[in-house]
């Protein structure tokens, strides 16, 4: 008999790459399937165009004229693709993305037909989307959903299909998607950053919040994955012991990129190419198959959108050259997780990067001014930082025995850090003049200069400076960038609005000139945000303590920490800005808890059906292999039997030991899991899920891996740590 092991073993050792070849150098194939700007000059009249661009651009409205004339132009540019299908493409609250083909194709009389496309197809769809989380919106108001277009973002087409980029929202106007609060905090930000930015530039108007994330993921050979239930249905391994060989010998990380891993990777980027995705860099990650992918940094609602489809293209190019991608945060236990940077920044309509030192002293207090609102608002809402990356997967990163701990923390580096210590000591009202040339020339005027040399970077910090920008490290792989990109612009809208307010009173009550009332107001700021400044190792017990005394939040598990998303300090930031509302909030927060306990509910279902029924019978089966070689033995050496059975005794007792503690932790495990499934609190279920039955999940594994060291390797059913890491 062979296992389903063997033969996947196999079929993975005799894979032949699939090969592929760029058709075209990325430079020509760039944005082909993009309704670009160029597309649009090219398809548009002059009025659709500019209705569209300022659209983009400011935010004004399309009317139905304009916009059944993009719908023609859309389908005409389409068609010309061999497209025969449109769809208006939402991210609902799943995290994933959603899509409903409808065909261009329409009978006419006479049992004819044509193909078309109208402006109201275009502005605004209804998806039967009754089965998408609501948290109880739509029952409550009784109103339905519909998806509407976001022209911000270009449509595009991926296979036969027009992909119309929307929102998705309910009649009643809650948000019922990812994307519609992430647009509305882009807009606090762009609204609040200009008004600031306008100390410094009077020409600035428009603020965009940039976003650069890097996506990390694993690739394992189809054939092995397949033979792995939990693999197939939570995306991660439940059980199996670690190979002899794990990644402590750092050999993968920048090495020569494996060349089916290499394949996979052409095919992907010039898929990207075609959609407009910038990818840019791809190498090795640290652990063995494991990858990274980055493109060049976009405005954030795009980069939002790209990477949502990215991770859709990825796993349907990773089946054609069949491997099984991983994107969950911790696919395997003792080796390195996967996370997603994200990297943000402001810039102007000016060109001016908000958050990169320049070349004046005034330049450099803009950069400052930016810089040091940001950790403020860190500092203020850290706890809700913290809420926005919390997910079952990502649990096992965060506040596990990986980077970056469940603390929020941001790391500035030593330059920045003694910049900070300088300015804490500016004078109290107004500034003398010695001072302030002092300020001009030896604090301020410096920074360019110490940035050059920021190469310290420290990578258990989950938001560090990194120059140019703040790189937000601890967001999962799996992850959604708009719900941490919400929050953030969010907070830094809000920090800098309070700015303001603060620096124009100081202006005006105590005749301050601006940047001195700018530097007082700072100088106030550093102070009040020190605790959150950490430059030290973020793995160890004695940051957990450290924070604890100044007061930071170490919420370990995701139901604790999404308490922070309903705190009426977050009701009251976004009512303040806009983004969203107590109906929202509360929707959402009750969808996060849901989902996290289903997720736990499955993957507590899926161990114990493979511990029971995959691991049991293969322990008994080889068992009953040492009990005849046993009775054998004793036939054979009579008196001596005891002695020169003496091992496979213990083994077979051994075994018996591990068969029934999986048994009784599984039943114990089911019997939680009763008793969590009956509450009718979403808080206090997800609790349950956390506290009662989670914890189980390592005894049962710890039984499980026992016996895969015990049993005949030939009987083991299910493929090997050692064969989905280093099989290539
Ligand atoms: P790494 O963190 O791997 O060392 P880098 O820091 O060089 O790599 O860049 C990582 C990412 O940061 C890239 O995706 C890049 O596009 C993005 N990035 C660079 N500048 C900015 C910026 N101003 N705003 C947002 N993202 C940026
Ligand atoms: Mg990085």
């Amino acid at each position: 008999m062979t296992t389903f092991r063997f033969q996947a073993l196999k079929e993975t050792l005799n894979r032949k790459p699939v090969e592929f070849t760029e058709p075209a150098k990325h430079s020509e194939s760039f944005g082909i399937n993009v309704f670009s700007e160029n597309s649009m000059r090219q398809y548009l009249t002059k009025e659709a165009y500019n209705g569209v661009m300022s659209a983009m651009t400011k935010g004004t409205k399309i009317d139905r004229k304009i916009a059944d004339q993009v719908a023609s132009a859309m389908k005409e540019w389409a068609m010309a693709k061999g497209v025969s299908h449109y769809t208006h493409w939402f991210q609902p609250l799943t995290g994933g993305t959603a899509e409903k083909h409808d065909a261009f194709f329409e009978p006419t009389e006479g049992g004819n037909a044509i193909e078309r496309f109208g402006g109201n197809e275009l502005v605004q769809q209804e998806p039967d989307a009754s089965s998408f989380p609501n948290g109880g919106i739509r029952n409550t108001f009784e109103a339905r959903g519909y998806t509407a277009w976001d022209p911000t973002s270009p449509a595009f087409v991926y296979g036969t299909t027009l992909c119309i980029p929307t929102i998705f929202v309910a009649y009643t106007g809650e948000a019922l998607d990812n994307k519609t609060p992430l647009l509305r905090a882009l807009q606090a930000i762009d609204k609040h950053a200009t008004a600031v930015a306008k100390y410094f530039d009077k020409n600035v108007t428009k603020v965009n919040a940039s976003l650069g994330w890097e996506q990390e993921y694993f690739l394992i050979d189809k054939a092995l994955a397949i033979s792995r239930p939990d693999i197939i249905m939570t995306g991660r391994t439940l059980l199996g012991h670690s190979s002899a060989k794990g990644q402590q010998l750092d050999d993968h990380y920048f090495g020569s990129i494996p060349q089916r891993a290499m394949n996979f990777m052409r095919e992907l980027e010039y898929e990207c190419m075609k959609l407009g995705i910038p990818v840019k860099t791809r190498h090795n990650e640290v652990a063995p198959n494991q990858f990274e992918l980055a493109p060049i940094y976009e405005e954030a609602n795009l980069a939002v959108d790209h990477n949502s489809l990215l991770m859709d293209v990825m796993g349907r190019i990773a089946s054609k050259h069949n491997f099984k991608l991983l994107l969950h945060e911790k696919p395997f236990a003792g080796i390195n997780g996967s996370g997603k940077h994200n990297n943000w920044s402001l810039s102007t309509n000016t060109g001016v990067n908000l958050l990169a030192p320049g070349k004046t002293p005034m330049r450099n207090l803009e950069f400052l001014t930016f810089f040091i609102n940001t950790i403020k608002a860190i500092h203020e809402y850290e706890e809700l930082m913290r809420a926005g990356i919390a997910s079952a997967s990502n649990d096992h990163r965060l506040g596990a025995n990986e980077a970056p701990p469940a603390i929020i923390s941001v790391f500035i580096g030593e330059q920045l850090t003694k910049v900070l210590k300088e300015l804490e000591g500016v004078t109290n009202g107004k500034l003398s003049p010695q001072e302030k040339t002092d300020l001009k020339l030896n604090v301020v005027g410096k920074i360019p200069e110490i940035m050059l040399d920021n190469t310290d970077r420290n990578r258990t910090s989950p938001f560090a400076f990194t120059g140019n920008k703040f790189e937000y490290r601890a967001v999962g792989s799996l992850a959604n960038c708009a719900n941490p990109m919400t929050i953030l612009n969010s907070i830094v809208a809000k920090q800098l609005k309070d700015f303001k307010i603060e620096v124009d009173k100081l202006i005006a009550s105590k005749e301050l000139k601006k940047d001195e009332a700018i530097f007082n107001v700072l100088r106030e700021y550093i102070k009040e945000s020190r605790d959150i400044l950490f430059e030290g190792n973020g793995y160890g017990q004695a940051w957990e303590d450290e924070a604890a005394k100044r007061g930071l939040s170490n919420n370990k598990t995701t139901p604790i920490a999404l308490r922070a998303k309903i705190a009426k300090k977050t009701i009251d930031l976004y009512d303040e800005l806009e983004v969203m509302s107590k109906v929202e909030i509360e929707a959402r927060h009750e969808i996060e808890l849901d989902e996290y306990s289903l997720r736990i509910q499955i993957e507590g279902r899926v161990l114990g059906d493979i511990a029971l029924n995959h691991v049991i019978p293969t322990a008994v089966n080889y068992q009953n292999v040492l009990i005849e070689n046993v009775t054998g033995l004793k036939d054979v050496f009579e008196s001596e039997f005891e002695t020169i059975a003496k091992e496979q005794l213990e083994l077979i007792k051994a075994i018996s030991g591990h068969i029934s503690g999986i048994t009784i932790k599984v039943k114990a495990m089911v019997e939680e899991r009763k008793k969590a499934n009956v509450m009718e609190d979403v808080e206090q279920k997800a609790i349950t899920y956390c506290d009662k039955v989670k914890p189980y999940f390592d005894e049962i594994r710890y039984h499980c891996d026992k016996l895969e060291l015990m049993v005949d390797d030939e009987k083991w059913p299910l493929a090997k740590y050692r064969e989905m890491l280093f099989t290539r």
